[in-house]
């Protein structure tokens, strides 16, 4: 656990540059605006370590595949979110002297950014020959128009008069820290420079796999306040700029404005990026920089009017909600149907941007609950839209049905790790869990029959195929597989897997029913869905086996795993942790420990199959035995404590999941943020100490304050109802824009009136 940065309720602040950390903070001050987003880089020359990053969404390259000994069935190429054009790129020479934060002298520091607006900001001074310099950088990315960012790049000479050189430039020679073979990803089509604009034009090499190709272009104007005396451009192999000597007087400002449109071949046909690119900045430029970025703050304030969380006594708290929140809606605000939500967006190269199972398991509920419904729906179709490469992932395991990827961008499995790739096939229950949680929560039936049943069908094809009869004991079981816990590989009979995959083949009935009995049976002749495999459906939900300890009373995570060497974190020493960097990979999986929710998963995913003392039961014994090295896992646990009275324990794995990047929990936030786990701090509290449920179509919730807090509130787009919860210590006040509801609050219901409010006593 480490903290650099202030504590503050809407702000991320630095008030001394971190050499040693710069990575981490650099991950910390990433902006986005759902196109595209780029770490916290400086735009002036930077010699110190630092990891330049800038993504566009949807712009992927297919890495081939590097593994020591080749298996039948691997990936033939590992899919990436790749590093784009540095655009934010100014060089600054004072007196032909290049100013470099990491060897300047530097008297004053300050980095910020402004999650209410979106903005981030830097102030700085130096030294050097005795002379004194201010500097302060806005940049944003507009989140009203998603092709444009604008860097404001100020300098004060606070003692002398002189000259300075100001060098905006724009570089496609960028890599990937993680590329396989250390290869470049782009190739230059086109770059032009004149004074005060360049545009550059890069496309992604051609592949192999036959995996799409992108043409992006990169363009930018400069504007200068103050006396240019001579300007140039340059231009080299994937990079070109301007050179510009500005003449500055002691203590007057002198700002260069850097508008920059990002355009693709995703929106706009190849041959007219450029004219696109021009025409984007000149309406900006028109519209002046100003009003440019209040219409981007006004978008974010409308953003958090929705999405807002308040909490009152824990600053630390509302800081790190505000923090996750703000980077998730950077990375995924659901305008586009065709892009998802990585596990890093475009704050990180290791987990890129791909899709993960996170999407489904994580993210979705969040924006149910804050987005439009379309938003929700889109993230379903995204996957309803990937089938086909579900079917082809299924048939290179050589079996039926559809087998959603680990990571993809396409459908196709695009993860070259064997334990991942084969077997971490409890994936495919969290698509078909997102389709009954976006109908159950939006009550779109609709949905069942325009998209859902065709992935259901397939994904219960698969578990069909994918379980074997076990005649000597009689039941089915599914052998060799990787559950959530990362940390052991082919096991058999995974409790979470096993229950997962029979939830599907039941859930995948219920709607088969009920599109039946309304109108559909056509629908069931064309997917072939026939009585003779849905019997087969129900046989495996009959007669699979879960591995169950009668003494403990708990569901046992896999086969041997009440073999191990059972023991409690607590045992672990400090310079044990955290094990995945400091313990060899077999002795991880030889060990106990557990990396992230597993069984826990499940019952947090069907909770009410379930009862209190079996959560209780199961709670108690495998908590203690997980280390939460995925960020994944400290919300499921949050909300199951929560649920079972555990204050305590709710409370720590709240500042656990909403921390975790602000002080680095994992100690790996330098890689990149973790995007996808970040809704962990919005269901500890929504799901969690709220208690918010929908069963039987019917919304309820159950409550509690944490110590400390002194209040918290929240708001959700139910349906047509838009409703507020505030908790203090003595009341709940439920409030809402609507038609009158029906809500079940401490077991109990009650109507919350048209547009009105009703008060309930803490219990
Ligand atoms: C977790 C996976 C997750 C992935 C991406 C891994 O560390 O174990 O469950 O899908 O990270 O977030």
């Amino acid at each position: 656990m480490k903290r650099l940065l202030e504590v503050n309720p809407w702000k991320i602040i630095e008030k001394a540059l971190h050499k040693e950390d710069f990575r981490l903070t650099e991950s910390i001050m990433c902006l986005g605006n759902g196109y595209m987003g780029m770490r916290g880089n400086f735009e002036e020359c930077y010699s110190g370590d630092f990891h330049r990053g800038s993504y566009i969404a949807g712009v992927w390259f297919s890495d081939k595949t590097r593994v020591g000994w080749w298996k039948n069935g691997y990936p033939e190429y590992f899919g990436k979110v790749i590093n784009a054009t540095n655009y934010i790129g100014i060089r600054i020479l004072i007196d032909s002297h290049e100013v470099d934060l990491y060897t300047a002298s530097i008297k004053e520091y300050y980095r910020e950014l402004d999650m209410q607006h979106g903005v981030l900001t830097r102030r700085f001074t130096i030294l050097h020959d005795k002379k004194e310099t201010t500097i302060e950088t806005t940049r944003f990315l507009s989140i009203v128009d998603r092709e444009l960012a604008i860097i404001k790049y100020s300098v004060t000479p606070n003692n002398y008069h002189g000259c300075i050189t100001l060098i905006p430039y724009l570089d496609g020679d960028v890599r990937n820290e993680d590329s396989n073979y250390d290869e470049d990803f782009w190739t230059e089509i086109s770059k032009e420079v004149s004074n005060y604009q360049g545009n550059l034009v890069m496309k992604t090499k051609d592949n192999a796999f036959g995996t799409p190709t992108f043409q992006v272009a990169t363009s930018m104007q400069i504007k200068v306040d103050g006396m240019v005396t001579n300007i140039s451009h340059n231009q080299k192999n994937e990079y070109v700029d301007n050179t510009i000597d500005v003449k500055v007087e002691q203590r007057k400002t002198v700002s260069l404005y850097k508008y920059v449109a990002v355009t693709t071949d995703r929106d706009h046909e190849a041959s007219k990026l450029v004219e696109k690119g021009k025409e984007i900045l000149n309406t900006a430029l028109e519209k002046g920089y100003e009003k440019v970025m209040e219409d981007h703050k006004q978008a974010w304030l409308k953003r958090w009017e929705i999405a807002d969380v308040e909490i009152s006594g824990d600053e630390e708290g509302q800081q790190g909600i505000r923090f996750n929140l703000f980077q998730l809606f950077s990375t995924y605000y659901g305008g586009d149907h065709r892009l998802n939500i990585g596990p890093k967006g475009f704050t990180g190269e290791k987990y890129g941007g791909a899709t993960y199972w996170d999407t489904e398991a994580y993210a979705l509920p969040l924006y149910l609950s804050t987005a439009e419904p379309v938003v929700g729906r889109n993230l379903c179709i995204y996957r309803h839209n990937q089938l086909e490469g579900a079917y082809h992932n299924a048939r290179k395991q050589g079996l039926k049905g559809a087998l959603y990827p680990m990571v993809t961008f396409t459908g196709v499995e695009c993860h070259n790790e064997w334990e991942i790739t084969f077997e971490e096939i409890h994936r495919n229950g969290a698509i078909a869990y997102a389709i009954y949680n976006y109908v159950n929560y939006t009550g779109d039936k609709d949905y069942l029959h325009e998209y859902g049943i065709e992935v259901l069908a397939g994904i219960s094809r698969f578990w069909a195929d994918r379980v074997h009869f076990n005649q000597k004991k009689q039941v089915y079981m599914i052998h060799g597989v990787t559950g959530p816990n990362e940390y052991e590989n082919n096991v058999n009979n995974n409790w979470y897997t096993n229950r997962m995959a029979v939830w599907t083949l039941t859930y995948t009935l219920e709607v088969v029913r009920y599109l039946i009995a309304n109108g559909y049976e056509g629908q069931m002749e064309d997917l072939q869905i026939y009585k003779e495999e849905v019997d087969k459906w129900q046989d495996i939900i009959d007669n699979m086996y879960f591995p169950y300890d009668e003494e403990r009373g708990v569901f046992v995570q896999h086969d041997t795993f009440l073999d191990k060497n059972l023991m409690t974190v607590d045992k672990l020493e400090i310079k044990d942790r955290p094990i995945n960097q400091k313990w060899s990979w077999d002795k991880i999986l030889r060990s106990c420990f557990i990396k992230q929710a597993d069984v826990l998963q499940g019952l947090y995913f069907l909770n009410n199959e379930f009862t209190i003392e079996e959560k209780r039961r199961n709670f108690e014994f495998y908590e203690p035995m997980t280390v939460h090295e995925s960020s994944l896992s400290a919300c499921t646990h949050a909300i199951l404590a929560a649920e079972l009275g555990m204050e305590e324990k709710a409370f720590e794995m709240y500042h656990r999941t909403a921390r975790l990047d602000l002080d680095n929990y994992n100690n790996d936030t330098q890689d990149g943020l973790h995007i996808t786990s970040m809704s962990g701090s919005w269901l500890t509290i929504v799901q969690g100490f709220a208690g918010m449920k929908i069963v039987n179509e019917t919304l309820s919730f159950a409550p509690f304050i944490p110590t400390g807090w002194e209040s918290y509130t929240f708001k959700i787009i139910y349906r047509d109802h838009y409703v507020k919860v505030m908790v203090d210590k003595e009341n709940v006040i439920i409030s809402q824009d609507g038609l009158a509801l029906s809500v079940k609050i401490y077991d109990e219901m009650k109507i919350l009136p048209k547009n009105g409010k009703i008060i309930i006593s803490m219990k």
